[in-house]
């Protein structure tokens, strides 16, 4: 995101994405205006939420008429830098890996896997969904060429601690790390972590102990 987007609380950017995927479409199908109420039930946000985060973009909502759809779309791409590609590297095409490589994130936002990297010699030199895969050893000087600020780790945990170290070494600036392993970074290395084991835990602890109530989504 850009700079002048710092004084937007964390919890609020962290919902832009979703906000944007949804007035995209709405944009697309020609709307020009949404009520909180309308994009509360899309996004399963509660509107009260949706008021305050739009507040502290300026977006005022008028009663009666809602938000203009063309001044937030045009508000989430500046502010998502959703004007120009961010190129993605992966590390480790496993399983997991693999399935980044085929999917298309281009659909839903602008950000592009350009390149994969694992050990494995039989992958090294192969290309999955157009995405060539180098050999690890060849991660920094590779790096150093290209601009990837971006670094998805699908390796095993094992791993994880030290090619963080190297990818902090080659101007990496954010880690979406999907191992189980609790990464130590620089306080200006963003690392947003997704252990999908744990979350899958705790949507069955939910489900069994809070079966009736309702959640935050
Ligand atoms: P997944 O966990 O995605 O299901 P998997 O079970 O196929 O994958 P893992 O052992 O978890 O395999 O390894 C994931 C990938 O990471 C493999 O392709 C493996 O070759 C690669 N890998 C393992 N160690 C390293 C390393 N040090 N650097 C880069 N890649 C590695």
């Amino acid at each position: 995101m850009n700079s002048d987007s710092t004084k937007i609380p964390q919890a609020t950017a962290k919902r832009l994405p979703l906000y944007y995927r949804f007035i995209q479409n709405l944009h697309s199908s020609g709307k020009q205006r949404v009520s909180s109420a309308e994009l509360s039930e899309a996004v399963k946000v509660d509107s009260a939420t949706i008021r305050r985060d739009f507040s502290y973009f300026g977006a005022l909502g008028k009663k009666g008429y809602g938000y203009n759809v063309s001044y937030l779309l045009s508000f989430f791409r500046k502010t998502l830098d959703q004007d120009e590609v961010t190129n993605v590297a992966l590390i480790g095409v496993g399983n997991l890996g693999t399935a980044f490589l085929n999917y298309n994130f281009l659909k839903n936002n602008n950000t592009k896997i350009q390149l994969a990297f694992d050990i494995e010699e039989s992958k090294v030199g192969t290309k999955i969904g157009e995405v060539p895969i180098h050999h690890m050893d060849e991660l920094e000087d590779t790096l150093a060429r290209l601009d990837v600020p971006v670094a998805i780790l699908t390796i095993p945990q094992s791993a994880a601690q030290t090619i963080t170290d190297r990818l902090v070494q080659s101007n990496i600036k954010g880690i979406l790390n999907f191992t189980p392993a609790r990464l130590n970074v620089p306080p200006e290395i963003r690392v947003h972590h997704i252990d999908l084991a744990i979350e899958l835990q705790s949507l069955v602890y939910f489900l069994k102990n809070y079966p009736d109530e309702s959640v935050e989504k």
